[in-house]
């Protein structure tokens, strides 16, 4: 293996060393926590995962946030989003998990999300959960809320917790939050557009009102000045794109591999959508989520290492249980 050394040391940031591994196409980096120049800040909070792709293993120096402070991560519990994808589980559909800023917090509990907290190593107990958000009220995306909700206040034994969700989870023909169990909440905020919300220290807002057929907003957290962005699911329109500009890391749900005339409309992001919002957007670090059968069929990570040589991004498929720092 090589030593590659990082071009004027002392000009070092997340962002430009993010540069620097994709203009080398990746090369690999050996021992770099031995280059000596390298500020100590950089060697504490340097975070280095090793995989292996085209038989060569690199070395990939994840580096989040412009202070270089780690404020947390988010685990993937699970990737599904195509029916058929989440009725035989080809991919779990659990939910999000996201723990920064001292909370802990499940996005879009789908079916599965209280059995993948259990079985996560570490174990996540959804007890000590502080919140949940419910982007839409999808069944992929809401299944296991009451299940969570009745965990959080031990049966309503506590009252704690704090459900955000969209107006039409709650209210009207298709809530799905059963009804004895919302006084068991300590709190429940019903999202609108373009919103900002607050727990305690850890605060997100959500994104222009998606069009996906039900009320669906997407999530943006402002993890002190990284902002770690949710575009859950929508058909693409041209307003998503000012909406998300801002994202440092941006997941996006592709359930879609391209467009199919024969199903119509569908309300879903296809990966050419998501490549024009990369593109456009230019995040740190963009993720796949949330496949349907079409997309799986493809292999999302393919299209991932793809747009990572084409764009200079660093883009990734998610897998069930994938830890991203944060
Ligand atoms: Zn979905
Ligand atoms: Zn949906």
């Amino acid at each position: 293996m090589s030593i590659t050394a990082i071009p004027n040391p002392s000009a070092i940031n997340s962002r430009a060393i993010q540069r620097f591994l994709f203009a080398t196409n990746r090369r690999v980096i050996d021992a770099i926590l031995r280059l000596s120049p390298l500020p100590s800040m950089l060697k504490q909070d340097a975070v280095l995962n090793w995989y292996t792709e085209d038989a060569n293993k690199y070395l990939i120096l994840h580096l989040w946030g412009s202070n270089m402070t780690k404020h947390g991560y988010i685990k993937f519990l699970g990737t599904a989003g195509g029916r058929f994808v989440v009725a035989k589980q080809l991919r779990s559909s659990a939910g999000t998990f996201i723990s920064a800023k001292g909370k802990n917090v499940i996005v879009d509990p789908g079916p599965g999300t209280l059995v993948r907290s259990a079985a996560s190593r570490p174990r996540i107990d959804v007890s000590k959960l502080d919140a949940i958000i419910l982007t839409h009220a999808h069944l992929d995306h809401s299944n296991d809320v009451n299940v969570l909700i009745d965990a959080i206040t031990e049966g309503g034994l506590k009252k704690r917790g704090t459900l955000f969700a969209p107006d039409d989870c709650l209210n009207g023909d298709n809530a799905v939050v059963l009804k004895y169990l919302r006084d068991y909440l300590k709190d429940i905020v019903i999202l609108k557009e373009n919103s900002e919300y607050r727990l305690d220290d850890l605060t997100f807002k959500t994104s222009v009102k998606h069009e996906h057929g039900v009320e669906t907003y997407g999530v943006k957290f402002d993890l002190d000045g990284t902002k770690v962005s949710f575009m859950v699911d929508t058909k693409f329109f041209p307003q998503l794109i000012a909406s998300y500009a801002d994202s440092d890391i941006l997941v996006l749900n592709v359930v879609m591999d391209k467009y199919h005339p024969e199903y119509g409309d569908i309300l879903h992001l296809y990966s050419e959508d998501a490549v024009n919002i990369i593109k456009t957007i230019k995040p740190q670090k963009a993720i796949l989520t949330h496949f349907g059968m079409a997309m799986l069929k493809t292999k999302p990570w393919v299209l991932a290492k793809k747009l990572s040589d084409e764009l200079g991004i660093d883009v990734v498929a998610a897998s069930d249980g994938m830890k991203i720092e944060v």
